[in-house]
């Protein structure tokens, strides 16, 4: 099965942590992903093809500044505190 509010968010926390001056190393990213993804209802899908329909049906649903202000916290949450040295 697949989430299709992680490739969704993982997209838009690669066009989004570009604005920002912290650290975009792996592991901050996968913590930002992380916060990200706890914030939403996951939505899983079983085929590749399904993946497609229903990743453009829930871009529809949301609206897409909301997803936006939900990375955006996480990205400035983990670039706060990073775990990591
Ligand atoms: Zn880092």
């Amino acid at each position: 099965m697949v989430n299709v509010m992680e490739a969704i968010l993982r997209d838009k926390l690669e066009h989004l942590i570009q604005n920002f001056d912290c650290c975009k190393c792996e592991i901050c990213k996968d913590d930002m992903l992380c916060l990200a993804l706890n914030s939403v209802s996951a939505k899983y899908v079983t085929s590749h093809k399904g993946e497609l329909f229903k990743r453009t049906e829930t871009m529809n649903q949301m609206a897409t500044t909301d997803l936006d202000i939900i990375v955006i916290k996480a990205i400035n949450k983990v670039a706060r505190q990073p775990n990591h040295q």
